[in-house]
């Protein structure tokens, strides 16, 4: 009788835990045209991301937010549109608690959906964690942390992509994405993948509740940059080139960059092979091509025993020329 009313009790206390997040938010299409399976499926992943993340916002969140989920980007309303950025699948509307996902983009991207969902929840979670200061932090910041927190980066951007940049000295500057991220692609992929490196590195060197109790001492007098100096005892420049050096001579990106381009490289060395033996099989083709126009037709051995009346195969046109002229 008390194990029955101790398992009854686990599984209400078991409920209760599970369903908790959920009364943090909700779900909504933003058209009909949104299928009521990418609904669950927002929700869901929702629900996990709150719990997977209480360990880094505890006591968050403290507000309710709004997850409305469009079919594509193609289908956002002119002034959310305007704050979109070409390929992402989702974006969150800071200081409005609104985020939104874009189903199409969220299925065909790199990122799963789960990633896409945590991601922006991250976004929430610091503009909830810096409030009333939210808009104060930086957009590499919020980037950078939505990626590391949810285990994937946005659009593919990768440390590999960047390394290059470090050795000629073309990285973005920071101070350049305070407040937004370039619309160019290419741009924006550098952007996600600088922004991710960066606030990585920081985290490992720091220590994630130190990085996260950074980013919440941003207020009116206190920036990112300086809270950072404060809590590295570093300047900021000298941060960005140890993150620099790292980047090129620890991280291992430049040689996955190699690896990677090793398939192409090859090609390209052995392009010239590749010509020559194409060329000497074009050659010996054509060799045996003439020899077999030079030999069969008029080879009389092969015609010879048939019977009277088998002329053979039809003689080519300069026989008949011939023939003519010799009548
Ligand atoms: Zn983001």
């Amino acid at each position: 009788m008390f194990l029955r009313i101790f398992l009854l009790l686990c599984c209400w206390l078991g409920g209760i835990v599970a369903q908790a997040p959920a009364r943090w938010f909700t779900v909504t299409a933003a058209t009909p045209t949104v299928d009521a399976t990418a609904l669950d499926y927002t929700s869901d992943a929702a629900a996990r991301a709150l719990r997977t993340l209480q360990d880094e916002f505890p006591g968050l969140p403290r507000h309710r937010f709004q997850i409305v989920v469009h079919a594509d980007a193609d289908s956002l309303p002119p002034p959310i549109r305007a704050g979109h950025h070409p390929g992402s699948p989702g974006l969150a509307l800071l200081g409005r608690h609104q985020i939104h996902i874009l189903w199409h983009e969220t299925v065909s991207s790199l990122t799963a959906v789960d990633h896409v969902v945590q991601h922006e929840i991250v976004h929430e979670l610091i503009d909830q964690l810096v409030e009333p200061h939210g808009e104060r932090v930086p957009r590499w910041v919020h980037e950078g942390l939505a990626q590391l927190l949810s285990g994937e980066t946005y659009l593919g951007a990768r440390e590999e992509d960047i390394v290059w940049r470090v050795a000629v000295d073309r990285l973005l500057p920071f101070s350049g994405l305070d407040d937004d991220f370039p619309r160019r692609p290419d741009e924006l992929r550098v952007a996600y993948a600088q922004s991710y490196s960066y606030i990585a590195w920081l985290d490992r060197r720091l220590g994630r509740q130190r990085l996260l109790a950074t980013v919440a001492a941003i207020d009116d007098d206190m920036t990112f940059d300086r809270a950072l100096v404060f809590a590295t005892k570093k300047p900021t420049a000298e941060l960005v080139t140890a993150w620099s050096d790292y980047l090129l001579h620890a991280s291992g990106a430049p040689l996955r960059a190699v690896m990677e381009n090793c398939f192409s490289l090859l090609m390209i060395f052995a392009l010239p092979l590749l010509a020559l033996a194409m060329m000497r099989r074009m050659q010996r083709e054509q060799r045996a091509r003439a020899r077999l126009e030079r030999t069969t037709p008029f080879d009389d051995d092969a015609w010879a025993g048939m019977d009277d009346g088998f002329y053979g195969p039809p003689a080519p046109p300069e026989w008949h020329h011939d023939q003519e002229r010799l009548r």
